[in-house]
C-alpha cells in the first residue's frame, strides 16, 4: 500500500458548504501513483468509493459515507507547451487560468475564481462568463473501471451544460491539456481581475457554499425565478437563499447536510408551483 487513510473522518472542513457527514475511510493522495494504488486497493476489497476534488459542488449527507472518499486536491502538476497546458486533477481551475496568463495564452480567464479543481471542472463541464471547460479541453488522461489508463479526446467527453461523460462513465481523471490562444499578457491579466471583480460584487463569497445550488433552466436564470418567487432569504435551520444572489444556498450558520437538502427541495418545488419551471440542484448529492 503506497498511500496513508484516516478512518471515520469529518468531511465538513473539506468541503466549501462547510457541512456533511463522515467518511469511513478518507484519503489525500499526493501522487498519481498514490491516487491509483487508493483506487486499486478499496476496488480490491470491495469497499465502496469516491474521487472528489475541492468538495466545492457536492453535499456529503449528515452521517457515515460508507466507503472511502479519496480528495485529489494534493496530485498537483501543471506545464505549458506550444499553447498546449497539462494540468493535474488536483489542479485548481484558478491555477489553470493563472498558468495561461503567465504564458500569455487567452481563452480560460473565465476559469480564474472558480474554487473546483481540474477533476471536478472537467466532471461538471464548469463554465462562467460565456466560457466553458468543454471548450478548451483538448484530452484527458483516466482510469477506467477496468483498471486501465484510457485516453478520451473533447468529442469523446459527451460535454453539454455543466455535464460530461464522467457522470455516466466511472471514470477517474488524471490529468487533462487544454488548449488556449496567443493574446497580451497585460489583456488576460485585466480580464481575469474584471472577472474576480465580478464575482466578490454579486456573489457571497464572505459565506460558505457550493456557488449556484440549481443549473440554469432553458429560457430562464435561476437566481431571478427563486427572487420573483419571495425566496430570498428564507432557510432551513441554517441553510438560506444568500440575499445577495438568490441562486446560492449559503451556510449561514451550522447548517447540516439535511438543512441544505430540504431548503434545495424546498426551493425547487415552490418555483416549480409558483411558475411551472422546475429547478434542478446543480450540487450534487452523493449517495
Ligand atoms: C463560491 C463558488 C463559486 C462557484 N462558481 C462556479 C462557476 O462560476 N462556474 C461553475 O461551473 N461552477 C462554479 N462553482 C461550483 C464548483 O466550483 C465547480 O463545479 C467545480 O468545477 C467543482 O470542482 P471540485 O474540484 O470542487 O469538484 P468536487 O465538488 O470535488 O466534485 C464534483 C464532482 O466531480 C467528481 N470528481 C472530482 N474530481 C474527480 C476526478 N479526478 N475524477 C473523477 N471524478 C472527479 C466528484 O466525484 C463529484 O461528482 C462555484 C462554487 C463555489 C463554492
Amino acid at each position: 500500500m503506497n498511500f496513508t487513510y484516516t478512518e471515520n473522518t469529518p468531511l465538513a472542513p473539506y468541503c466549501s458548504m462547510k457541512a456533511g457527514g463522515y467518511a469511513k475511510y478518507l484519503v489525500l493522495p499526493k501522487s498519481e501513483s498514490e491516487l491509483l494504488g487508493a483506487v486499486g486497493y478499496f476496488k480490491e476489497k470491495n469497499e465502496k468509493y469516491i474521487v472528489v476534488g475541492n468538495c466545492s459542488n457536492l453535499l456529503f449527507p449528515d452521517g457515515l459515507y460508507d466507503g472511502a472518499v479519496i480528495i485529489c486536491t494534493a496530485v498537483r502538476g501543471i506545464s505549458e507547451k506550444d499553447g498546449f497546458i497539462e494540468a493535474y486533477c488536483g489542479e485548481t481551475l484558478s491555477s489553470l487560468a493563472r498558468a495561461a496568463c503567465d504564458a500569455s495564452l487567452t481563452g480560460l480567464e473565465f476559469c480564474y475564481g472558480i474554487p473546483g479543481t481540474i477533476g471536478g471542472g472537467v466532471y461538471m463541464n464548469a463554465g462562467a462568463y460565456g466560457g466553458e471547460l468543454a471548450l478548451a479541453f483538448v484530452r484527458g488522461r483516466f482510469l477506467s473501471k477496468n483498471g486501465e489508463i484510457v485516453e478520451l479526446t473533447r468529442d469523446e467527453m459527451g460535454f453539454g451544460y455543466r455535464k460530461s461523460i464522467m457522470q455516466t462513465e466511472p471514470l477517474v481523471l488524471i490529468s487533462a491539456t487544454f488548449k488556449a490562444e496567443k493574446g497580451d499578457k497585460a489583456e488576460i491579466r485585466a480580464q481575469m481581475d474584471t472577472l474576480m471583480a465580478k464575482r466578490k460584487a454579486s456573489q457571497p463569497l464572505e459565506y460558505p457554499s457550493c456557488g449556484s445550488a440549481f443549473k440554469r433552466p432553458e429560457g430562464h436564470y435561476a437566481g431571478a425565478l427563486i427572487e420573483q418567487c419571495g425566496l430570498k432569504g428564507v432557510s432551513v435551520g441554517g441553510a438560506q437563499v444568500s440575499v445577495k444572489h438568490a441562486g446560492f444556498v449559503i451556510n449561514a450558520g451550522n447548517a447540516t447536510a439535511t438543512d441544505v437538502i430540504s431548503l434545495l427541495t424546498l426551493v425547487s418545488d415552490t418555483v416549480f408551483e409558483k411558475t411551472g419551471v422546475r429547478l434542478e440542484p446543480e450540487i450534487r448529492i452523493i449517495k
